[in-house]
């Protein structure tokens, strides 16, 4: 259906774009306003949304108001609402005004800054918020552009961009001494509560899989990576006549929050002269804290170091940051220069072309939105983010602690509590009860979490960061939790208690 005329045709009318975003930015405020009564997670079936559209693309222009109504009648019910106050799933994706609004300039400028003339103030500011950054991590000077060393940073979409571009610096650089052949040789460390990417990224640059190590963590070592077993690890594959080349460490592992001793690791790492990359995708924005810089301690024996402020630095979907001490490895493994982009600046080598430092060649104006987000709250209140998720974080855990029938898994560093029922007698099977438990709140609608496995066990993951969410919010979902709890305990079915906690329902 539609009803305009072919002639008024106009895709950038500055009046139109006036009323057509006003229009959508209520409808997305009252998104907000209304949030908490959406289910968390989505409950709809698999393949819901094409017994409800078109299959057919129109010819015909159709009005924006249309296009909401049906955003809010089919797509809604549909979306799992990332920013509900009530979602502890995966990892947040915490969006914010500032988010927004630094989203919407860069796609209101909508520039393509691949090289630095293709739009000199997006390098530039790339480059300025970048160090900006590194400076209120306390990053050593050596990743900064102005520390003077070579160093700098570039942001890419995510941290699987961000990891096979340094595993592809690493490789060539490996082998520019080896000799192409050598790339069955080549051998890539990480513990098994690594990342999936670091995997997939050694797969995607030519790693054979049998040369990826997942080096095995314990409950000993809070599920950390231990320098003795990479030292033995790296050992072995060099009796064998394999080349270590690799080392991944984690700053807040994605199952439980572990962190790497990024110290211990990078002298091993150093000593065997392999690529040493620190993921802080989750928690590295927690560095801007004084109370969990000692975290770092041992960035500085990084060659790469990166995280993702869409994730925990009020920042929307995407950002990831990504710095590197040798930028010109990149660029030697990265660099295309086809006739139809050399330019005078680029030639003489004075600037930082940024397409030479990812997989794609355009690029979108990223540092906009991470600029806007600092400058717009400050490190005051960006410092307030992170402390009060993580005090949200300490009560739910001490809630936890305080009901016998559960327990904490792994000890919390950040704000993601692991936890579970504890199996109530021998032989009980602790993994399908926490499973059943899990289910029961997620299809209730009201919370949304997410699980994993560690050293054989079934936990919750309860991660705490989306935006809105408040104390009330940590308190009602742990009683939701608590009731779900009973109802499986008692009775054998969630089902049969009622959740009065004054949350969403069904
Ligand atoms: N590394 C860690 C520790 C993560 O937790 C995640 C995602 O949760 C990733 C990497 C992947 O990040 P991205 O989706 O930006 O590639």
């Amino acid at each position: 259906m539609g009803s305009l005329p072919i002639e008024t045709f106009q895709p950038l009318d500055p009046d139109v774009l006036v009323k057509e975003s006003r229009a959508v930015v209520d409808f997305i405020a009252n998104y907000y306003r209304d949030i908490e009564r959406y289910p968390v997670r989505s409950q709809i079936e698999p393949g819901y949304l094409s017994k409800r559209l078109s299959d057919q693309a129109p010819i015909f222009p159709q009005p924006i108001q249309t296009i909401l109504d049906d955003i809010h009648d089919d797509i809604f019910p549909g979306l799992t609402h990332w920013q509900s106050p009530n979602f502890y799933a995966y990892f947040q994706a915490n969006a914010s005004t500032a988010g927004f609004l630094g989203e919407m300039l860069c796609s209101g400028l909508n520039v393509v800054g691949f090289n630095w003339i293709a739009s000199p103030a997006a390098t530039e500011l790339e480059s300025i918020v970048m160090d900006w950054m590194g400076k209120m991590l306390k990053l050593p000077s050596s990743f900064l552009f102005s520390g003077g060393q070579g160093g700098g940073g570039v942001l890419h979409g995510s941290t699987c961009e961000a990891v096979v571009c340094t595993l592809a610096a690493a490789r060539d650089s490996a082998l520019s001494k080896m000799g192409g052949d050598g790339i069955t040789k080549l051998v890539v460390y990480a513990s098994d509560q690594t990342h999936s990417t670091v995997q997939k990224a050694s797969k995607l640059i030519g790693i054979p899989p049998s040369n990826f190590r997942a080096i095995p963590t314990s409950a000993a070592s809070d599920y950390a990576l231990t320098p003795d077993s990479v030292r033995s690890s790296m050992e072995a594959d060099i009796a064998k006549g394999l080349v270590p080349l690799y080392l991944c460490a984690t700053i807040g592992t994605t199952a439980v929050g572990a962190v790497d001793p990024l110290l211990e690791l990078g002298k091993v790492a150093n000593e065997y002269g392999v690529w040493y990359h620190i993921d802080a995708a989750y928690a590295g924005s927690s560095g801007i804290c004084p109370e969990f810089r000692h975290y770092f301690d041992g960035v500085e024996l990084a060659d790469s170091f990166s995280l993702n402020p869409h994730k925990w630095f009020l920042t929307n979907m995407d950002c990831c940051c990504l710095w590197v001490k040798s930028p010109s490895s990149l660029v030697d493994a990265l660099c295309s220069n086809p006739e139809y982009l050399r330019n005078k600046a680029s030639d003489a080598k004075t600037v930082v072309d940024y397409k030479d430092w990812q997989i794609a060649l355009s690029r979108r104006f990223r540092a906009m939105k991470l600029w806007v987000v600092i400058r717009r709250y400050g490190m005051a209140n960006l410092m307030e983010h992170i402390r009060s998720d993580v005090a949200m974080a300490e009560h739910f855990e001490r809630l936890v602690a305080m009901d016998r029938r559960f327990e904490v898994v792994v000890p919390r560093k950040f704000a993601l509590v692991c936890f579970r029922l504890k199996p109530r007698f021998q032989g009980d099977d602790a993994s399908e009860l926490n499973r059943r438990l899990l289910e029961a709140v997620n299809s209730s609608g009201q919370a949304f979490m997410t699980h994993a496995v560690v050293a054989g066990m079934f936990v919750v993951r309860f991660a705490i960061g989306a935006t809105l969410t408040e104390m009330r919010h940590v308190e009602a979902t742990w009683k939701l939790i608590q009731a779900k709890a009973d109802g499986l305990l008692l009775n054998g079915s969630c089902d049969k208690i009622s959740s009065s906690n004054g949350l969403f329902s069904l």
